[in-house]
C-alpha cells in the first residue's frame, strides 16, 4: 500500500537547489536530491545504481497494463514530436506536445489519477498530416499496415471519446471490468467471470490460511475454446523479455549486495520473476520483510492493485533507495512502541492484534523512482499486501524523505493556505507545524496504521471487493490521525507540544471537505481510492459532528462557514473532532475485520463519492485565481558511471540536469523491452 501526497501546492524553492521544474496542464514537474549518496561507499553506490537500472527496466509493462495501445501509441507520437519539420510552433503542434507530455506522465493515454482519457488539443487532420510527414519506417505499423491503416485503427483511441473512456472505472452498478481500458483482462472477459474465476480459485484453496495473492501477477484472457486462462507475467511468459532484463540488472545488484541477507531477498526475486510462481512471491516477501540490516533496499515487481477495478491485479513498479539514518530514529520509536498503539486504539479487542510483530520502519532517500512510482509517487509505502503475511511476518514500512521535503520546500510561500485557511491563528498554526505534523502522520499511517488490526478468522482479505482500497487507506490515515494528538507523543519527543497536531487536523479536514476538489472536474465524482480515504473521513466527521451538535445545542466539532461569500472549514472543538476520528476509526477496523462488504459500500458511497457541485465551482474559482498545478511528479537524477581503463568502476555521480522530455525520451530509447504492436 502507499501514501500519495496530498500536497497541492507548489511554486519555487527555498535553497538553491531547483525542486520546481516545468509545468503544464494539470501538472507540475519537480526534482528530488538524493541527499547522502555521495557519502556511501562504492559498493552501495554500484548496489543502488544496479537496482536503479532495474527499477527503470520495468517501464515498458506498466505502459502496456496502463493500455493495450500504450505502447504503440507512444512510439507513434513519440516520432512525431523528435522527427516532424513542420511549424513547430503552431497551435496544434504546442497542444500535442502538452498532450504528449501528459501521456508520458500517466504512462499511457488516461489521467494517473482521475483515469479519465485525455481529450487531445489538436486536430485530427494535423496528426495525420505529421503522420505523413514522416519516416514510415519509425511509425508502429502492424504487419502489412500503410499509415492510413494505422490512422483508421488508432485514431478513436485518442480522439473518440466513447472509445476507452475509463482506465479504470470503479462506478458502482456498472461492469468494472468491461468499461475498464486497464489491460489486466482480455477481450470479452465481464466481471462476474473474472469473480467467478477467482472465487472458484480461492475455494480449491488447500491452505486457506496462508492465501497467495490471486489473479496478482497474470492477464486473465479467454482462449481459444472460450475457457477462461490467466497468462502469467514472468520469464518466458508475458512481459517475458522485460522480465529477463530486470533479472540481468538484480543478478549484478546481488553480486554487490551489502549482506547474505539482501542477496537472499534477491535471489527469491529472481526465482519467482523466472517462475510466476506467487508462492515463491509470498517467500520472498518474507525474506523482503526481514532484511532490515545495511543501508540500500528496493522495490522492484508487481506491487500495487489500484488499477485493477477488482483490485487484485498488480501493475508493475520500481525503487531504489537508502536509509536516512537521521530521520529513521523517528520511525523507529514509533515501531518500538507499536504494541502500545495497538492496545491503546479505540478499535474493539477483538479486531486487536494480540502481538503486534516484525513491524518496521524507516525513513528513506529515494534513489530512483520507476514504473508505477514514476513520475507521479507516493511519499510512503507499507509492504507487503499479503495480510497473512504481514500477521505473520510483519511489514516494512517507509518514509520517503528527501519527496516530501521536496514537496516541502516547493510549496512554501506560494498563496494557497492564505486562500483556503480560515483565519491568521490557524495559520500560524500551520506554518509552524504543518511539515513535521505531516512526515509524523504519513510515518503514522504506514508503520502503523497499515499494519494495525486484523481479520476475523475465515474473513477473506478481498471481501470488500471495490472498495477495499479506499477503506484501507481510511484505517491507515484515522489509525494517523487519532494518535497524532496523543499526549503519548509528546511523551516520546515526536511532538513538540499538545498543539502542533491542530495543523494536521485542520489541513486534513480542510483537504478532505475541499482543497482536494481541485484535482476532480466539474460534474465528476470522486473515484480514487486515497480521495475517497480522504472526504469519506471528513464527511463522515462533518456529519457526525454536526448530529452531536444538533443533540446536545453546543456548535459541532467541526464545520463549514461562509464568509464573505468563502467556504471556510472552522473547527471548534479539537478534542471532539479526535474523539470522532476514534469512533469513525472503530467502525471501518469493524467493516474491514468482518469483511462487511455491505457497511463499506454505504459507508463510501454516503460519504465518499457525490461532491457538492457548487462548493465544487467556488473552490475550482479560487484556486485556478492562484494558478498552481494539483498533480506533482518527479524528473529522476541520472547517475554518471566513472570507469577506469580495465573497464572497472571507479566511481558513480549523482546529476540532476535532464529535461523531463529528454529523459521521457532517453528511457524510451534505453528501457524499451516489449514489442509495441500487439499480437
Ligand atoms: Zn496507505
Amino acid at each position: 500500500m502507499i501514501t500519495t501526497s496530498s500536497m497541492l501546492a507548489v511554486k519555487a524553492g527555498t535553497d538553491n537547489f531547483p525542486y520546481a521544474d516545468e509545468r503544464f496542464a494539470d501538472l507540475q514537474m519537480l526534482r528530488y536530491q538524493v541527499h547522502g549518496f555521495d557519502n556511501l561507499s562504492l559498493q552501495q553506490k554500484k548496489f543502488v545504481y544496479y537496482l536503479s537500472e532495474a527499477a527503470l527496466t520495468g517501464r515498458d509493462i506498466l505502459w502496456d497494463q496502463n493500455g493495450r495501445y500504450n505502447l504503440r501509441l507512444r512510439q507513434m507520437l513519440e516520432t512525431v514530436y523528435t522527427d516532424y519539420q513542420g511549424d513547430r510552433t503552431s497551435a496544434d503542434f504546442r497542444a500535442f506536445e502538452v498532450y504528449l507530455k501528459r501521456v508520458w506522465f500517466s504512462n499511457g493515454i488516461h489521467h494517473h489519477y482521475g483515469c479519465d482519457k485525455f481529450v487531445p488539443g489538436f486536430s485530427e487532420d494535423f496528426l495525420r498530416m505529421a503522420l505523413n510527414s514522416v519516416d514510415q519506417s519509425k511509425l508502429p505499423l502492424a504487419e502489412g499496415q500503410t499509415v492510413e491503416q494505422m490512422v483508421a485503427e488508432l485514431f478513436p483511441v485518442i480522439f473518440d471519446p466513447t472509445v476507452m473512456p475509463k482506465r479504470t472505472n470503479q462506478a458502482d452498478g456498472q461492469d468494472l471490468v468491461l468499461t475498464s481500458a486497464a489491460n489486466y483482462y482480455g477481450e470479452g472477459v465481464t466481471q462476474a467471470e473474472a469473480e467467478t474465476f477467482y472465487l472458484n480459485m480461492k475455494e480449491a484453496n488447500p491452505d486457506p490460511a496462508h492465501p497467495v495473492m490471486f489473479g496478482m501477477n497474470s492477464r486473465l484472457v479467454k482462449d481459444a475454446n472460450g475457457k477462461l486462462v490467466e497468462n502469467v507475467w514472468r520469464s518466458g511468459g508475458l512481459y517475458g523479455a522485460a522480465i529477463d532484463r530486470i533479472i540481468h540488472w538484480l543478478e549484478l545488484a546481488q553480486g554487490v549486495a551489502e549482506n547474505d541477507k539482501q542477496s537472499a531477498v534477491i535471489g527469491k526475486l529472481i526465482e519467482y520473476y523466472r517462475t510466476g510462481n506467487l508462492h515463491t512471491f509470498d517467500d520472498y516477501t518474507i525474506l523482503w520483510v526481514q532484511a532490515t540490516e545495511g543501508m540500500v533496499d528496493f522495490v522492484n515487481g508487481f506491487t500495487e492493485s489500484y488499477g485493477d477495478p477488482l483490485g487484485m491485479k498488480a501493475s508493475w513498479e520500481g525503487m531504489a533507495n537508502f536509509k536516512d539514518l537521521e530521520a529513521t530514529r523517528r520511525t523507529e520509536t514509533l515501531s518500538g512502541n507499536a504494541q502500545w498503539f495497538e492496545d491503546n486504539s479505540p478499535v474493539d479487542s477483538r479486531f486487536k492484534k494480540e502481538e503486534c510483530k516484525g513491524i518496521t520502519a524507516k525513513v528513506i532517500v529515494a534513489a530512483m523512482l520507476g514504473g508505477d512510482l514514476y513520475p507521479s509517487t507516493a511519499i510512503g509505502i507499507n509492504l507487503p499486501n499479503s495480510n497473512w503475511v504481514r500477521a505473520e511476518h510483519g511489514s516494512k514500512s517507509v518514509t520517503i524523505g528527501n519527496l516530501t521535503d521536496a514537496y516541502n520546500k516547493a510549496a512554501h510561500g506560494n498563496g494557497f493556505q492564505e486562500e483556503f485557511v480560515i483565519d491568521a491563528a490557524t495559520l500560524a498554526i500551520i506554518r509552524q507545524y504543518a511539515d513535521a505534523c505531516d512526515d509524523l502522520h504519513t510515518d503514522l499511517h504506514e508503520c502503523l496504521g497499515h499494519g494495525s488490526g486484523k481479520l476475523l478468522p475465515g474473513v477473506d482479505a478481498d471481501s470488500l471487493k471495490a472498495y477495499g482500497s479506499a477503506i484501507e487507506e481510511a484505517r491507515a490515515d484515522l489509525f494517523g490521525l487519532y494518535y497524532v494528538a496523543d499526549p503519548k507523543l509528546v511523551e516520546l519527543g515526536l511532538t513538540p507540544n499538545g498543539e502542533a497536531y491542530k495543523s494536521q487536523y485542520y489541513t486534513y479536514m480542510m483537504n478532505g471537505l475541499m482543497t482536494q476538489l481541485v484535482r476532480i472536474e466539474q460534474g465528476a465524482e470522486i473515484e480514487e481510492a486515497h480521495m475517497r480515504n480522504r472526504a469519506l473521513i471528513a464527511h463522515w466527521t462533518l456529519a457526525h459532528a454536526s448530529l452531536e451538535a444538533q443533540q446536545q445545542g453546543t456548535k459541532p466539532a467541526v464545520e463549514l462557514i461562509k464568509r464573505e461569500g468563502k467556504t471556510y472549514v472552522q473547527i471548534n472543538d479539537y478534542a471532539a473532532l479526535r474523539r470522532l476520528f476514534g469512533q469513525l476509526l472503530a467502525e471501518i477496523q469493524r467493516v474491514k475485520s468482518e469483511g462487511d462488504f455491505e457497511g463499506a459500500r454505504q459507508l463510501i458511497e454516503t460519504y465518499a463519492v457525490k461532491i457538492d457541485p457548487q462548493l465544487h465551482a467556488e473552490v475550482l474559482e479560487r484556486y485556478s485565481a492562484l494558478n498552481l498545478a494539483p498533480y506533482k511528479g518527479f524528473i529522476n537524477p541520472v547517475y554518471v558511471v566513472e570507469r577506469d581503463s580495465a573497464g572497472e568502476i571507479t566511481d558513480i555521480k549523482v546529476t540532476y540536469g535532464e529535461t523531463y522530455a529528454d529523459q521521457m525520451l532517453r528511457y524510451s530509447r534505453d528501457y524499451r523491452t516489449l514489442p509495441v504492436v500487439n499480437e
